[in-house]
């Protein structure tokens, strides 16, 4: 699914460049997105960024997964196109995205938002009713689980210092909870691969990671299968 939306987007995107002679300059890092997205920058600005958005698979990428759908409304492509790619990334990411942020303080870790759910002891408590009763503090640690399709992704959350977090991920089997140890788990921030190890102990861990902006990938030889999308602030 993943893999066809990538490839989607890229054909779009390369027509249009090829019909509007667009040429690439350097990639967008987020700040830049979030301001071309709230229409914070100039008309030059906007332009720029806008062509290089339809150059670059990597950050539209970003851009798709990172902003509202109904941002690629600004780029202004061919309204028949528009709508499948709208489709596609909207059916993607209601099933496909765990969205995890997070404040680090001293030794509690609140749960800005997620759409995943919350292991509390040994209660699992669902997204919406974490946010409806207010419970964001957490002890040194919150675990946050999410089922794609046939796979349960478990993030734990580790706080270490009020900037520095580890980040254990282990995947299961949906309905026989056995650990899948074949599975590559690969951090990224700001379109760059940081780490990516294979899940071939049980669990993949980050450690002394930093406040940011991150998309967790989880990956099977053909396809990828999970995204998280994390956000750790102080
Ligand atoms: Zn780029």
């Amino acid at each position: 699914m993943q893999d066809n939306l990538d490839k989607f987007v890229k054909h779009v995107y390369k027509k249009w460049k090829q019909d509007n002679h667009v040429s690439e300059g350097e990639h967008v890092n987020e700040e830049v997105l979030a301001s071309f997205y709230d229409g914070l920058l100039s008309k030059d600005e906007f332009e720029h960024i806008k062509a290089h958005l339809l150059t670059c698979s990597d950050c539209m990428d970003s851009f798709a997964s990172n902003f509202p759908v109904v941002a690629l409304e600004k780029l202004n492509v061919p309204e028949v196109s528009m709508n499948v790619v709208k489709n596609l990334i909207l059916s993607e990411k209601k099933d496909s995205f765990l969205e995890i942020i997070l404040r680090l303080k001293e030794k509690i870790l609140e749960v800005v938002n997620t759409n995943g759910d919350c292991l509390v002891g040994l209660e699992l408590i669902p997204a919406p009713v974490l946010r409806s009763r207010q419970i964001k503090d957490f002890k040194d640690e919150v675990v946050i689980l999410k089922d794609f399709d046939d796979i349960r992704v478990e993030v734990k959350i580790e706080n270490k210092d009020k900037n520095v977090f580890n980040l254990i991920i282990v995947v299961k089997n949906k309905k026989t909870q056995q650990v899948l140890k074949d599975l590559r788990v690969t951090l990224i921030r700001e379109g760059l691969e940081l780490e990516s190890y294979l899940a071939n102990s049980g669990s993949v861990v980050f450690e002394h990671v930093s406040l940011g902006v991150y998309k967790v990938e989880i990956s099977s030889v053909e396809a990828r299968l999970a995204s998280i999308l994390l956000e750790v602030k102080a």
